[in-house]
This record gives structure tokens, sequence and C-alpha cells, in this order.
């Protein structure tokens, strides 16, 4: 979708009619890559808000310049139908470049036929499979061997949800029964522990079966440290990701008397506790983690009501495409934890490399692709449900205690300070100030070659 970058350097010869763009002072990175969103899809009884319009246009406001999405096929379902639905949803809505991971949710000779299928005639280099959702998409440890030893022999990426299904479907029915109903049990149902066996259980099938391994939101210290023993002991490469909320926010809203607040943070694996995000920051800036995701999966009010006496049935997902490249620069950058150049890896380039898309996405050199973000560290945004550009009626980052807000000075309202140039073009409107929890001291302005 986009055009190539023609040069890099200083004094470049540039050819009449181009449009100058002045970005004296700001950071010029490469797009960012989300590489984990469900955009138009319905899980657990409902439809995400965001579709492939609005997703995208919020992910272009926040900095990231290609998404990829999930194909999930119902169980029984031929892939390529699946994903066929997936191409016809979005094809025609997305305002930047997405791929799709193709999920593998039940198996048999025939999906294995159609993974190859998926991988040599359309392009697919990556497919999820889920740990979780008994009765649903969970596969059972033989299907896994199956799924990972498949994408060995296709040279593609197993992405694995990895929380032990058996015990949270147990542990929900064992919960109910007490009276346990609310989104306090959600998390209650799935500790860290039940992440961080099937993290460790992941790696070991894909070392058996002799594949490379991808784990979705590792959410948990317990799960981080899980994974860094697997990535030592183990000869297969293991890929960890993380999501903005973990860093963003974290597990004490499950606890907040109002049910639309607590559930509208219920995702899975759950938000921990408070003292997790700095964990997860670290690990990200020492490389026991690679990639920063959002796993951007919002449902409006009504939709949450539907667990609203069974925490079970709450349809899991946040929101996060568009916050989390500044919610990362704030928690890691502006802490001190971590250096613009590992920013731009955990964001963009690490994605970039894992899901092939490098060298033509993740850098900034002549031949890449000219999606670039231009970043104002000094600029300040306030998150708000009001003002970002998702569908839904919550934003999990927007600061709920006022007595947090920090002051922001009249002239940042509106045009004062904007420098001269750099503007968001497309469908996308412009990135608008934000306030952040913290110092705010961050903004950002995403610019589309054209
Ligand atoms: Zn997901």
């Amino acid at each position: 979708m986009f055009p190539t970058i023609g040069q890099v350097g200083r004094n470049l010869i540039i050819p009449g009619g181009t449009r100058t763009i002045d970005a004296t002072g700001l950071l010029v990175m490469p797009g960012g890559i989300d590489p984990h969103t469900h955009f138009e899809v319905e899980m657990m009884g409902a439809k995400t808000a965001d579709d492939f319009y609005k997703g995208t246009r919020a992910a272009v406001a926040g900095g990231t310049t290609t998404v990829i999405d999930f194909v999930l096929p119902e169980k029984g379902q031929s892939l390529i139908e699946a994903y066929n639905n997936w191409r016809q949803r979005a094809d025609s809505k997305v305002c930047c470049d997405y791929a799709l991971h193709v999920g593998v949710t039940w198996w048999s000779p025939s999906v294995k036929k159609e993974m190859q299928q998926l991988v040599e005639e359309h392009g697919i280099n990556s497919f999820k499979v889920f740990m979780a959702y008994k009765d649903s998409w969970m596969l059972n440890d033989y299907e896994l061997c199956h799924v990972m030893e498949t994408c060995a022999e296709l040279k593609a990426l197993p992405l694995v949800h990895a929380e032990n299904g058996n015990i949270i479907a147990r542990n929900t029915e064992k919960l109910l029964a007490a009276g346990v109903t609310g989104p306090e049990g959600h998390a209650l149902s799935r500790d860290e522990e039940v992440e961080a066996e099937a993290v460790n259980r992941a790696c070991v099938i894909a070392n058996q079966m002799k594949c490379p391994l991808y784990i979705v939101h590792i959410m948990s210290k317990s799960a981080v440290q899980a994974l860094r023993l697997a990535r030592t002991r183990q000869k297969q490469p293991v890929f960890g990701e993380t999501l903005a909320a973990t860093i963003g926010t974290d597990g004490s809203h499950y606890g907040n008397a109002c049910y639309r607040h607590a559930a509208a943070h219920v995702l899975s694996p759950p938000l921990r506790a408070p003292h997790t995000a700095e964990a997860i920051v670290d690990a990200l800036a020492h490389d026991d983690l690679q990639i920063i995701a959002s796993d951007n999966c919002t449902f409006h009010e009504k939709d949450k009501e539907l667990g609203k006496n069974n925490f079970s049935k709450i349809p899991n997902g946040v929101n996060g495409v568009e916050d989390r490249m500044e919610i990362l620069w704030q928690k890691a950058v502006n802490t001190g934890a971590m250096d613009p150049c590992r920013f731009v890896a955990v964001s963009s380039a690490c994605a970039a490399r894992v899901f092939n898309l490098w060298p033509r996405k993740g850098r900034v050199a002549a031949g890449a692709d000219a999606d670039l973000a231009l970043w104002d560290p000094r600029r300040e945004r306030t998150v708000s449900a009001h003002a970002h550009h998702h569908a839904v009626d919550f934003n999990i980052f927007e600061v709920t205690d006022p007595a947090r807000v920090q002051p922001v000075a009249a002239q940042g309202a509106r045009g004062g300070r904007r420098r001269r140039g750099p503007r968001a073009v497309g469908p996308a409107p412009r990135a608008h100030r934000l306030r952040a929890r913290a110092p705010p001291r961050r903004r950002l302005q995403h610019i589309r070659g054209d």
C-alpha cells in the first residue's frame, strides 16, 4: 500500500514537485507494527466494536501503520473459506497495511492440507493455536503436536495462546458454584501458574516437534520466567509477545464496584498485580520479551453485559491498537528503562523480522516501505474514550481518578505549538493531543507517503 523510501541521507537531490515535511526536533521512525488485533469478529456471542476501518484508523492515529489480524475458523470450517471471509471483510476497509494469521481451531488431515495451501498460495506464514477456551478453540496436546509439526514442515510459525484451559474450566465451575459471579472471578479462575504451566508446555511441545514458537500475550512475571527458562534451554527459537494493557493498566480494576468498569478490563490471560508492569517493561528492555502488541478486541458496554451474572460469559477483550506505542514510550522510554532504538525494535522491527515483513517494514532505509511515524517526545495527549479513534465506548488507559490528571497549558489544546508540516493524511483524522497518566511528555504524528 505504501510507496517506498527513495533515499536516506544528507543533502539529498529532491525531485521537483516534492512536498517537504519539516521534521526538525522529531524522531523519524518506522511505522509501528501491531501483530495482534481482532477487528470485526464475533466471539462469545458478541461482535467487536472496531471494524477494519475504525480499528486501522485508530492504529494509524497512534503511529501504527501495519496490523496483523487473526482469521478464526469455526470448528469444522474450512480454513480457506474462513480466510476468504476475512479478506472480504478487511480488504475494502483497512486504512493501513495489514496481514493475517490463520487460527487452527480444530484438527484433521484436511486442515493440514489447507495449511499448506494457505502458505503456498496465499502467503500465510503464521498459524494460531489455543491452549485455552475449552469446548471452542482449544486443541489438546496431541493436536498441538500435529500443528507444530506441520508448521515446521511448512516453515511457518505457530502462535500459541498459552493458558491451561482444563484448569480454567474446573476453577470456573467451582467459583460459580461458590457464588463468585462478578468480573473478579475471571482473574481468580486463571492465576499466573495457569499461564506459566502452559507457556512451559507449549515450549516443550514445540521443541519436541522441532518447531520455532511464538507465544502471544505474555501477561505475568511467572510466564516471563517460564519463557526465559525455555529460551535458554531449548534449541528451537521461542519469541514472546506482551500487550500494551499489561504495562498501561493492571488487575486491580477487576475489584471495581462498577460492573462496566471491571468487565471492560476482562481479557485472557487477565491483567495481573500492579507491580507486573515494571517487570514486563524490564523483560522487553532485556530481550526476554521481543514484541509488544495490543490484542485489540473491543466490546461495547451492551456486549460486556452478557457476563453480568457469570464472569465466564464476559466477551474477552480490550482496546490498545491506538495507544500501544505511546503507552510504551511513557512506561519504558520516559522512565529510562529503554532507549528509542529498543522502542523501535519492540514496537516495529522485531515483528517485521518474525513475521517475514523485513526488510520492507521495520526500518528506515532506501527501498523500505515509506510508512513512517514522526514522533515528538515533548508533546502531550490525554487518553479518553471521547477523544480516541476507536468505535468502542471505553478506554482502559483513561485516567479515571481526576486527582491524577496533570494540568495542561491552555496553548497546548489546539494549534499553538503545532509544527508546520507533519500531519496525518488519508482516512485517519489528524492525531490530536492526548494527555497521559504520568508526566505526559510525548506526542506523535504519523504521515503516510502520498
Ligand atoms: Zn488475541
